[in-house]
């Protein structure tokens, strides 16, 4: 295969969410897995809501998942494309004007329904006189363009969901330019693909019906299409679409809640295919695991405690080089012991602080039985303390005191920790120290 040039295209008029990281990591792993480029384009062609700030912000999230554009173009900047491309269209008279008031276009789609009717647009202004488009600009109207649709199946092979049709018969021609004079996305999109010779435009199934519209479209301009894969949609649970006002699916608010990106990219990438959901660590091996023909024709649904999951699973197997640098950020200087101690009780890396905080600052000791604890104090081994000290320890308490299970380990954990679960204590201990230890053991808040 030739290498791929793919387009992630989100208009900066909000945060991306964990529905668009879906569509850009198709994308990306798709290219990349295939050594091809990966296009980052604003589609800012709204200029009112498009926003600088947003657009940054979807950079910053782009590359916090580990995809770096090759480029990265705004549509605002290319204007003077979308107007040779109109003008190609006119010319070939597929650009028609309409002068119909949002409305009169309502009324009449009312009509067409009440009567049985599909709601097409009835081609109207195809058949207007200049002399009735005098009038309508001497009223002061400005007319708004529709694309002539050509009356056919239009047919593709789509690369997640296979054999695609769509009757043209079926759909109103399309407005590109509005009375403004503004673009609407269907054409841009077009004129940019294809003067970055896209290969393969990977998108959700909502732009299934543009789909159609633009392979037309492509053909008007003299072009041929790319490939295309539509991928399902995200939803909640429950089955709600996600709204970029949906904050806490941000990908920002998921990063500085402390989500490891690959856990973001996995469930992401995996959610609504029939592979299993697991955490995999890098975007390389993710985009060998990658194939569209997995992707369910179902909506894909989003439960965060998937993501939780996984991302207690790539701490559980992250290695002490890897989080060193980060739990020295965290003020944690408790070294390979301790992250080997706590990896395995953490959703997020952030929270081996509560145990750090544990074993290294003052708690309140939680006893409940004096007598117990104070046999257990002394018992306690003389250092030096290694992971076998625990064993030793309760093995002695055992046999002093007839316990076990349960009986014998809950107090210990709660004089030693303050609380009744956690990581093994048998990690712990040597972290925590005798001296510290000991002084818990006596009810010392140390
Ligand atoms: N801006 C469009 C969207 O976010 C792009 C669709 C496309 O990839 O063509 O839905």
């Amino acid at each position: 295969m030739k290498a791929p040039v793919v387009r992630f295209a989100p208009s900066p008029t909000g945060n991306l969410h964990i529905g668009n990281a879906r569509t850009a990591l198709f994308n990306a792993l798709f290219t990349r897995s295939h050594g091809g480029v990966f296009i980052l384009r604003f589609d800012d062609t709204d200029l009112e809501r498009s926003r600088q700030e947003f657009a940054d912000g979807i950079l910053t999230d782009l590359q916090w998942l580990g995809i770096h554009p090759d480029t990265i173009f705004r549509q605002s900047d290319r204007f003077a494309n979308y107007d040779a491309a109109t003008e190609k269209l006119k010319q070939q008279g597929l650009l028609y004007a309409c002068y119909e008031t949002a409305e009169e276009l309502d009324r009449r789609r009312k009509f067409q329904v009440a009567r049985g009717l599909p709601p097409i647009y009835d081609r109207a202004g195809l058949k207007l006189s200049d002399a009735e488009k005098a009038a309508f600009e001497a009223q002061g109207r400005r007319p708004h363009w529709r694309f002539l649709l050509a009356p056919e199946t239009v047919a593709w092979k789509d690369l997640v969901r296979g054999d695609c049709q769509v009757d043209s018969r079926s759909l109103s021609d399309p407005v590109l330019i509005r009375e403004d004079g503004s673009y609407l996305y269907t054409l841009p999109s077009v004129v940019d693909d294809i003067d970055y010779a896209v290969t393969h435009i990977i998108r959700g199934e909502d732009h299934v019906t543009n789909t159609a519209v633009q392979i037309q479209i492509f053909r008007a301009l003299g072009a041929g299409s790319p490939a295309f894969a539509h991928h399902n949609l995200l939803t909640t649970v429950s089955g709600e679409g996600l709204s970029k006002r949906l904050g806490h699916l941000s990908l920002r608010n998921l990063r500085e809640s402390g989500y490891e990106p690959m856990a973001v990219a996995s469930l992401a990438t995996l959610v609504g295919s029939s592979q299993a959901i697991r955490a995999v660590p890098s975007l390389a091996e993710l985009g060998e695991i990658l194939d569209f023909s997995n992707i369910s024709r179902a909506p894909a649904k989003f439960d965060p405690l998937e993501l939780d999951q996984l991302n207690a699973r790539l701490l559980h197997e992250m290695p002490y080089d890897a989080a060193a640098p980060r739990l020295k950020k965290l003020g944690i200087t408790g070294g390979e012991a301790f992250w080997n101690a706590v990896r395995a009780n953490i959703v997020l890396l952030s929270q081996a602080r509560e145990w750090w905080h544990i074993v290294s600052a003052p708690i309140q000791p939680s006893i409940d039985d004096p007598e117990f604890i104070a046999a257990a104090l002394a018992l306690l081994p003389e250092e030096p303390w290694d992971t076998t000290t625990w064993k030793q320890w309760t093995s002695a308490l055992a046999a002093e005191t007839g316990r076990k299970g349960k009986t014998l380990y809950m107090p210990l954990r709660q004089a030693l920790t303050g609380i009744d679960h956690g990581p093994e204590l048998a990690a712990l201990l040597p972290i925590i120290g005798r001296s510290r230890a000991a002084g818990r053991l006596q009810g010392k808040k140390v």
